[in-house]
């Protein structure tokens, strides 16, 4: 039989959510019993050649290539997951929602007082990502199939949940794994 598939992906986040991924210790070598990793950092694959049955999404949307990394993940993963707060409602990186985005760039580029003189200047290569007006929860660009809350999400939390997506079983996450006092 085959095994489910799995993609994950980084947007704007910080890998926390990975590391918990690689948190669950030596259920990792369970896991890669259960499933086969496709597109993802954790196996370095970094283009979709099939259907993955579960796509999980680190960090909100930042600039144009974090929403056409989220569209093709939508595109192909049968059910796609925000883990963590930063890909639930934008997290720290969101933090600069109430700033223009001008005044961001100012702010770092220019008057930063780490920012050698000499190499003052703000990035304008045309290849660069277009930054966005503001940092923009998963759910608001695709449909979200999943929510799994933390910063990051505990590992316990996300093995349950997987275990659970991959058996095709509903989340019944107990209120242990998704509080925060
Ligand atoms: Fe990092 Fe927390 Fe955001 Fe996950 S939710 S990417 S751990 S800041």
């Amino acid at each position: 039989m085959s095994k489910p598939i799995i993609a994950t992906a980084s947007l704007a986040g910080c890998f926390g959510c990975h590391m918990s991924v690689l948190d669950i210790d030596d259920r990792i070598l369970t896991l890669i019993d259960l499933v086969e990793f496709h597109k993802s950092p954790i196996d370095d694959i970094k283009t979709f050649s099939k259907i993955c049955d579960v796509g999980l999404i680190e960090g909100g949307c930042c600039n144009s290539e974090n929403v056409e990394t989220l569209r093709e993940f939508r595109k192909n993963c049968k059910v796609l997951v925000s883990v963590g707060e930063c890909a639930i409602m934008g997290g720290l990186p969101a933090m600069r929602n109430g700033i223009p985005v001008k005044d961001c760039l100012e702010e770092a580029y220019l008057h930063c007082p780490t920012v050698d003189p000499a190499d003052r200047m703000i990035p304008n290569d045309p290849e660069l990502p277009i930054i966005l007006d503001k940092v923009y929860p998963c759910h608001e660009v695709v449909k979200i199939d999943a929510f799994l809350p933390g910063c990051p999400p505990s590992a316990e939390l996300i093995w349950k949940a997987l275990v659970a997506l991959v058996e095709g079983k509903p989340l019944d996450l107990t209120y242990d794994l998704v509080k925060f006092d």
